[in-house]
């Protein structure tokens, strides 16, 4: 047993603990509480918490990183992207391979300790697995003119298998791309694909651009002008008419088991719909400024009562996979929303919708002892506030969780052992 003392503990499941402990036993926490505790390790002015989740990312992009400059329209940024990627042919080249290897090291040194991981290839799975780092990876979909979407998926299904199937902490699900890029049929066959697998989760990107809300309500714009660009559009499929949220939830496709990835367009109506079906949005506010589609609605989010987790999206639209700057960002949209639900939201509620709430997310006893120690002033009164105001890696250590770890003597002190 390991015992580690803190000036906080933050359980996310309760109020932060001043002079906290946390018990550790084989690498799951065996308890949490107040007060002395004779041999503990005494880590100093920091705050013991869960490591953050990141709920959206796409690791295999991490080689774009810079490679578009932020853009001022949507299209403008996602016509870039497509270029960009076209240069690169082969889908596990050692340029991607290297540079999604780094994210997931970046990553982890900024706190991060489990990922929603989308991507159009499987090449992050065995990455994350030698990496030892948590994830949930999205096999992600695109088709919008499909012949045979059921005959998609089995093949999709395929391959996640070939790729060792799902593995203890590393699970693969299947996800459509968004409701502008794929068919009705293929969006139906990929909630037929998550019913027959029920410890699956899906994800899809919702309500991101002004230019999506215009195709699915009129089936004009922007999108238009690229699905016909593509060869891709066909006649047979008909606008919607209502708002993205709507269409997807008339499709039967959003559910609790369903991530909503940004929704920044979401109006009222949408936002009581996602709550009502139990769906949780994922938020990327500095991403969503980067490419162009404008600031989301946090504090609605939060007002309307629906779930919020956040992430980073890829390093193609944002400037690290630090879910501290996220959290920062996010303060700065929502400042009538407590420090204290999003920190929730980066933890419990990224770790739920992502399938991984028994093991990840709070401190709980039972739970792996995924957790992290953050470097705090002492002159700090309300810590909450304080971890939501942007914190640099230099100022996080992974608590050991085998053996007993000596804090550094510059900035924490020891006083005991352990038992
Ligand atoms: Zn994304």
């Amino acid at each position: 047993m390991i015992w580690y003392r803190a000036s906080w503990v933050l359980p996310i499941e309760a109020p932060p603990i001043r002079d906290g402990w946390v018990a550790i036993e084989r690498g799951r926490i065996a308890g949490v509480g107040s007060g002395k505790r004779p041999g503990a390790i005494d880590l100093g002015h920091v705050a013991i918490l869960p490591a953050l989740v990141n709920a959206h990312t796409h690791l295999e992009l991490s080689y774009l990183r810079g490679a578009v400059p932020p853009a001022a329209r949507f299209l403008d940024w996602i016509g870039a992207i497509m270029a960009a990627r076209r240069r690169v042919r082969d889908t596990d080249d050692p340029v991607i391979l290297q540079a999604a290897r780094a994210g997931i090291e970046e990553a982890r040194a900024s706190g991060t300790g489990l990922v929603g991981d989308t991507g159009n290839t499987l090449v992050t799975v065995p990455l994350l697995r030698d990496a030892a780092m948590p994830a949930r990876v999205f096999y992600e979909l695109l088709g919008f003119n499909t012949d045979d979407p059921a005959g998609r998926v089995l093949e999709a299904r395929g391959h996640v298998d070939r790729t060792g199937g799902t593995g203890a902490d590393v699970r693969v699900s299947l996800a459509p791309h968004a409701p502008y890029s794929v068919s009705p049929g293929l969006f139906s066959a990929l909630r037929e694909d998550l019913d027959a697998h029920r410890g699956d989760v899906s994800s899809v990107h919702l309500g991101e651009s002004p230019e999506e809300v215009e195709f699915i309500d009129r089936g004009t714009g922007g999108w238009r002008d690229v699905l016909t660009g593509l060869g891709v559009w066909t006649d047979a499929w008909q606008a919607p008419g209502v708002s993205p949220v709507r269409y997807l939830a008339d499709l039967g496709f959003l559910d609790s088991r369903v991530l909503a990835v940004h929704g920044v367009q979401c109006d009222g109506d949408d936002l009581s719909r996602l709550r009502a079906l139990g769906t949780t949005v994922v938020s990327c506010p500095r991403s969503n400024r980067y490419v162009g589609v404008g600031d989301p609605p946090i504090e609605a989010f939060y007002a309307m009562g629906v779930t919020v987790a956040f992430g980073t999206d890829s390093l193609a639209s944002v400037q690290d996979l630090n879910m501290f700057g996220e959290l920062a960002a996010a303060r700065r949209l929502a400042p009538r929303v407590s420090a204290r639900h999003l920190l929730e939201s980066a933890t419990r509620c990224g770790a739920r919708a992502l399938g991984f709430g028994e093991q990840f997310g709070s401190i709980e006893e039972g739970k792996q002892a995924a957790l992290i120690a953050v470097r705090v002033p002492e002159r700090v009164d309300d810590v909450e506030e304080y971890l939501v105001s942007g914190v640099e890696p230099a100022a996080i250590t992974w608590l050991d969780a085998e053996k007993p770890q000596i804090p550094n003597p510059k900035s924490q002190h020891h006083s005991g052992t352990t038992r």
